[in-house]
């Protein structure tokens, strides 16, 4: 069961049982590989959020229009596996309800287990990192081996990464679907992008946003920075380009600590960007 801390995510205050978007932090950052504090992002980003405007005017909707509930965070003292299992639980209950889940790390070992709770779905994850290791460090639920976990539940033709520039050659040599950030670069996101989802054969998609497949410049504060990112423009266009057909997100590996407060509030903007666009698209079909 999630805690409830003393501040919620700007308008998210509506009860679980009338929401369509329930929102929960995961502040779990034990498999960090470089730098720690990602376990600070789900306040920091609820902080931020009282900063905006409750209206999205470029969208033509508001966060009061929008039934949201922000379930708090799930406190974890264990181990990973244990993290994975109420993570787990956690989802499952978001999505057998049908709401849509939005799920704040944390780090990106949190993706897998929410993926888990859904059937015939897509994935697509932003990322840095190909995160394709088979285990890292000795764990099959590394933050380093969260698409390979992705791809075990929904198989290697239904997910993809978008972003990448940095894999060792024992990831490279799988046979991972991914777009590298050199190329996006050069081709131009949109078509790359176009690219991509053509080959997905499902068309239901979560998507997971790894904060660090943005470039550094728009987000210091992560716990594994990599040059020749993407641009929060690029980022917007995908999250409106699936618009109807999200299913879930997540937005993981703030590390606060690291921060100058951009990159809480970049996080905090594509979570709403996601609400708005779902919520547009939900009432499209009414
Ligand atoms: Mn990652
Ligand atoms: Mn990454």
């Amino acid at each position: 069961m999630p805690i409830r801390g003393m501040l919620t995510f700007m308008g998210a205050e509506n009860p679980f049982d009338e929401a369509k978007f329930v929102i929960v932090g995961v502040p779990f950052d034990r498999t960090t590989t470089y730098r720690s504090g990602t376990r600070f992002a789900p306040t920091a980003i609820r902080e931020t959020t009282w900063n905006f405007e409750n209206n999205n005017f470029e969208h033509g909707v508001t966060m009061d229009d929008i039934p949201v509930h922000d379930a708090g965070d799930l406190f974890e003292e264990g181990t990973v596996d244990e993290m994975v299992e109420s993570v787990y639980e956690e989802a499952n209950k978001i999505v057998s309800a049908g709401k849509f889940p939005i799920f704040m790390g944390g780090e990106h070992s949190i993706t897998p287990p929410v993926v888990r709770a859904f059937r015939d779905i897509s994935v697509i994850t932003i990322d840095a990192h190909f995160d394709y290791r088979d285990s890292y460090q000795g764990l099959k639920n590394s933050h380093g081996c969260a698409h390979r976990r992705i791809v075990d539940h929904v198989g290697v033709g239904n997910a993809f990464a978008f972003g990448i520039r940095s894999m060792s050659a024992e990831e490279d040599a799988n046979s991972g679907l991914y777009a590298d950030a050199f190329r996006i670069h050069k081709e131009g996101c949109e078509k790359v992008f176009e690219e991509m989802l053509s080959k997905l054969k499902r068309k239901p998609v979560y998507l997971s946003l790894d904060i660090d497949g943005i470039d550094p410049a728009y987000a210091p504060g992560t716990g594994t920075p990599e040059p020749f990112g993407l641009t929060p423009w690029d980022v917007r266009y995908i999250i409106n380009r699936l618009a109807d057909r999200l299913v879930g997100f997540d937005v993981v590996e703030v590390s606060p600590p690291y921060d100058n407060g951009n990159t809480s509030v970049l996080a905090a903007r594509m979570i709403r960007e996601v609400i708005a666009v779902k919520w547009k698209a939900m009432k499209g079909k009414k």
